[in-house]
């Protein structure tokens, strides 16, 4: 940066200069250079101003990070509702950097791929969640990504609750940016994470946490390994789920404000829920006492996204974040957007009421923020895990191809077609998302049985829906291609836990595992290398931040290493680089000085 200033000199000005005498210049025009910067920092507020003061002693650090992920938002949600949100949504879009080209390159668009991507700034090849569960060659069963066998490890439950399982971040092989922050700034950091779901509370936080809070069959739950604090049990004894049973969801703005019918096509609502509004949060029974319909209905309710938002604000205050030595680190995963995009689809009434709703809670989550931390002094990163395709049979109304592929008979015809190579029974030992297990054994003969293979792969394009199958040996190591697809597959390639075959499917076909002969419980889903899975919303604001509208490509991998630039860690992988064009930079490092004081120390040293 030095380099530059002096470049900025007219030539032949220095080189009769002393060496103390070209420090004095420097230091003249680096001065110039934080006057003119000054001015924008003080728009957001005197306690930037001070930390900008305070930047030419040591390099400014925001005091809080806040990493806000919005559970199966859709990039193009923003650009439809933006217009009716007056809160926290408007404001990132308003006041914060937007980049409205991101997207994930890989292809299981899931949940706990989507926060460990987040949250380490590195994509599943590297980070090793390939999936929310995936099949364990070794114990021969499906296995959750944050399923814990360490016997020691148990989940805990606030407010009395005895919660199963045992979940962590033992199989996220990097750590996540929360964990770097703190190890590399001598412990003085806090992290404190929330979510509905352990998959996102537990990646967002890493292997270890203040706190990493989530929600299961009614109750707040934590495990071993994370730190349980009393205000979380507190609120979770004074404001529990079941104080929300009996209320209505009702649509918050006028009727003729939404984009879509009274009824959503093809839409598959919780049970005890019908396709219109209002929703009451009561349960199957309809009276009596909270059951765990009346927790799916809460989950997917506003009131949900409500309680993780109070549970945020009482951490800022109970912990006082953002006042202490060091940088915090506060997380909150929405999950109930994801459960509504489920049932009811992209193109419903309740995704966009929702939006509004969370709106509101984002605006008094960022007025906390400003009163507590101070605005400007925190640092905002807001995304998704990924998105959401449309309902199936609301497609096919466009006349486009669109259906369902169906897993389960996808594996029939793989066994059949190997019957005549005289294969052990089942050759398939599981089918899960585009991932394809064989038993122990199958696929290293497969590999060497040129005839079988080709017959697998032949009944596998056979069924409706696929568009390709890639083989394992085709994806190690990121090898080198033009195709985005096959590009996509090998972005999320991880040996010894992702499939021997995957499937893509055609555009707007949904991956269908509902087993033969029964319903389907749901109105759509996510999970492959398409644009509405991968586009989503990345909004950056605060400190470091340039406000405006951005368009190169991008992916979510990207808001880690840009957090770690802004604290001046590093982290483990390359594959997220730092989003340099939102960050703010004094001008006269990179530019000619404008202000009249930088005017004079340039021509009269
Ligand atoms: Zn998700």
């Amino acid at each position: 940066m030095g380099e530059a200033t002096l470049a900025m000199v007219p030539s032949g000005f220095l080189w009769k200069r002393t060496l103390l005498q070209r420090g004095m210049i420097a230091a003249a025009i680096f001065l110039a250079g934080s006057i003119s910067f000054v001015p924008r920092i003080a728009a957001q507020g005197p306690l930037a101003l001070a930390a900008a003061r305070n930047a030419s002693n040591a390099p400014a650090r925001p005091k809080l990070v806040v990493l806000l992920v919005v559970d199966q938002m859709r990039g193009d949600y923003v650009d439809k509702f933006l217009g009716q949100w007056t809160g926290g949504l408007k404001r990132l879009v308003e006041e914060g950097a937007w980049f409205r080209d991101a997207a994930y390159p890989y292809a299981a668009t899931e949940t706990c791929v989507g926060h460990a991507t987040i949250s380490t700034g590195a994509f599943p090849a590297t980070h090793g969640m390939v999936a929310n569960a995936w099949w364990d060659r070794k114990d021969q069963k499906m296995v959750t990504c944050t399923a814990d066998p360490d016997p020691n490890v148990k989940n805990i439950g606030y407010a009395g609750a005895t919660p199963q399982g045992a979940d962590t971040a033992w199989r996220m092989a990097v750590p996540s940016f929360a964990e770097e922050l703190k190890f590399q700034t001598s412990g003085a950091t806090r992290i404190v994470t929330f979510s509905l779901k352990a998959r996102a509370a537990i990646t967002m936080a890493g292997h270890k946490a203040d706190a990493a809070t989530w929600f299961d069959g009614g109750a707040w739950v934590t495990s071993s390994p994370y730190g349980t604090l009393p205000f979380i049990e507190e609120q979770a004894k004074s404001h529990p789920a079941k104080a929300d049973f009996g209320k209505t969801w009702s649509l918050s703005l006028p009727e003729s404000a939404y984009w879509y019918g009274e009824k959503a096509l093809g839409a598959v609502p919780p049970g005890g829920w019908d396709l219109t509004f209002p929703h009451a949060l009561r349960g199957k029974s309809g009276v009596g006492e909270p059951d765990p319909d009346f927790y799916n209905h809460w989950a997917s309710s506003p009131y949900a996204d409500t309680a993780l938002t109070e549970l945020a604000e009482k951490t800022v205050d109970a912990l006082n974040l953002g006042k202490a030595a060091g940088t915090d680190f506060l997380a909150v995963s929405y999950s109930t957007v994801d459960y509504v995009g489920h049932a009811f689809g992209p193109r419903s009434r309740e995704i966009q009421d929702i939006l509004v709703r969370l709106d509101k809670d984002l605006g008094t989550l960022f007025a906390h923020l400003d009163a507590k931390v101070g605005r400007g002094n925190y640092v905002v990163a807001l995304t998704a895990d990924h998105g959401v395709v449309p309902v199936p049979e609301d497609m096919q109304r466009t006349g486009a191809d669109a259906g369902l592929l169906h897993l389960p008979e996808l594996q029939k015809r793989i066994e059949k077609a190997l019957e005549a190579f005289k294969y052990p029974k089942p050759a398939v030992a599981s089918v899960s998302g585009s991932d394809i297990y064989f038993a122990p054994s199958v696929y290293d003969k497969l590999q060497h049985d040129p005839a079988a293979m080709q017959a697998v792969l032949d009944a596998a394009l056979e069924q409706p829906g696929v568009a390709a199958v890639y083989r394992a040996e085709e994806l190690r190591d990121r090898p080198a291609t033009q195709s985005l697809m096959h590009r996509a597959f090998a972005y999320g390639y991880f040996p010894g836990r992702s499939g021997d075959l995957f499937i893509l499917p055609k555009p707007y076909w949904l991956l269908d595992g509902t087993p033969l002969g029964t319903p389907r419980a749901y109105g759509t889903g996510h999970g492959v290398p398409y644009n509405y899975d991968q586009h989503v919303p990345v909004l950056l604001m605060g400190f470091g931040i340039q406000p405006g509208q951005y368009f190169q490509p991008i992916t979510p991998a990207d808001i880690a290493p840009t957090f770690a630039a802004l604290c001046g860690i590093t982290l483990s992988s390359r594959d997220g680089h730092v989003l340099a064009d939102a960050l703010m930079k004094p001008r006269s490092f990179f530019s000619r000085p404008r202000t009249a004081a930088a005017q004079a120390a340039k021509t009269n040293p």
